[in-house]
């Protein structure tokens, strides 16, 4: 592994003078380091500056609005998140499934939602890039994934941003034209070279969870082992029930695209959970994932669990909610 590269180093105490810091070209946020500080040790990317977080006051808290949501701090780290008592049981089952218990005391929920993309050709040393003719993604002119491709199809495998997608999340966003509001999907697209919608030097500074009084939600993901792993497909389900049928239904994927993406799944609203809805389910996961050869990981197994996984949840908290 390389040594880091050599870059300004800013720890400002406000938001006002981070976002200043961040105007400074090539100037990059750092919260918990734990996913820029690899890359950057590999030779990827080449930041002017850190702008270091987590000197900011405010960004650290997971309080309860007047109206009964929440709102959580970007730099609330995971070891908070998944031991929060006001934490839905999505945030916090995905929040413990990030890595080991030292990583998620160090790593930020702000920090979690924005980490890169990742590529079996992408995440590896420089010397091991250079020796590839490196890749679309970074100082290459083409894609080993996608042969002929122009555009890069690295996979994102966060796995807190579907859990908080199928609450109806926002995210709050500070820049250098002020402040805006959008909904968390919002913040990503499927393109694996530059995923999130951030404009340069904007932050997260907030996620905004409405209230969710009826309904239940769980996030679980496929891993080689149970240990330290990112998900080779994760999913998320919030369910409401009503009178005996699906009142109100939201599943969102991870670890199978560029993006974490919500699965269309209106038809089954005023049904009965059952075998048929298991299927309609399946079908539509299936539409929307496009697993590819970016893990080390089989295709095929990975489009799997993403549809096991979101038949299985879903009858899960079908059944809890009887
Ligand atoms: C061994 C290992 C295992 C891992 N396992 C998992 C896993 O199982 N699941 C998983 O989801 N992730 C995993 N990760 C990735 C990463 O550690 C986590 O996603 C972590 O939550 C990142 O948070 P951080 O605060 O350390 O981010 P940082 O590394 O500080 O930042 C990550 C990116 O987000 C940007 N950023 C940070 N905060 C903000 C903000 N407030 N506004 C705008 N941009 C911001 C930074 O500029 C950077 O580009 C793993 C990483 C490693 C090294
Ligand atoms: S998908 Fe292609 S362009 Fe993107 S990181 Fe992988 S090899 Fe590179």
């Amino acid at each position: 592994m390389n040594l880091l590269p050599q870059f300004d180093f800013k720890r400002p105490q406000s938001l006002h003078e981070a976002l200043a810091a961040l105007t400074k070209e090539g100037a990059m946020a750092i919260a918990g380091g734990t996913d820029l500080l690899p890359n950057l040790r590999r030779g990827i990317g080449l930041p002017s500056q850190l702008v270091d977080l987590s000197a900011l006051a405010g960004l650290s808290a997971v309080e309860r609005q007047p109206d009964g949501g929440l709102r959580i701090g970007a730099l609330v780290s995971l070891e908070t998140l998944a031991e929060s008592p006001l934490a839905p049981d999505a945030v916090k089952q995905a929040a413990l499934g990030v890595a080991g218990p030292t990583h998620r005391a160090q790593a930020t929920l702000g920090g979690n939602l924005c980490q890169d993309t990742r590529c079996v050709f992408y995440n590896q040393s420089d010397w091991w890039r250079e020796g590839n003719g490196y890749c679309l993604k970074y100082r290459g002119d083409k894609c080993h994934v996608v042969a002929k491709s122009d555009r890069c199809y690295a996979t994102y495998h966060g796995d807190i941003a579907p859990a908080l997608m199928v609450l109806d999340a926002k995210v709050e966003i500070m820049g250098p034209k002020g402040t805006r509001s959008l909904a968390l999907a919002g913040l990503f697209q499927e393109q694996g070279a530059k995923h999130l919608t951030l404009e340069a030097g904007e932050l997260l500074t907030h996620i905004v969870i409405p209230p969710q009084a009826g309904w239940l939600s769980a996030y679980e993901k496929a891993r080689v082992r149970e240990a330290i792993e990112f998900p080779l497909a994760g999913v998320a389900v919030a369910l409401k029930k009503e009178g005996g049928k699906i009142a109100g239904l939201r599943v969102a994927i991870t670890g199978t695209n560029s993006a974490p993406l919500m699965v269309p799944v209106d038809e089954l609203i005023g049904q009965v959970w059952n075998a048929s809805a298991a299927e309609t389910l399946a079908k539509s996961v299936r539409k929307i994932s496009n697993v590819l050869k970016s893990t080390v990981s089989s295709v095929k197994y990975r489009r799997r669990m993403a549809l096991a996984l979101a038949r299985k949840l879903t009858e899960a908290l079908w059944i809890k909610a009887a």
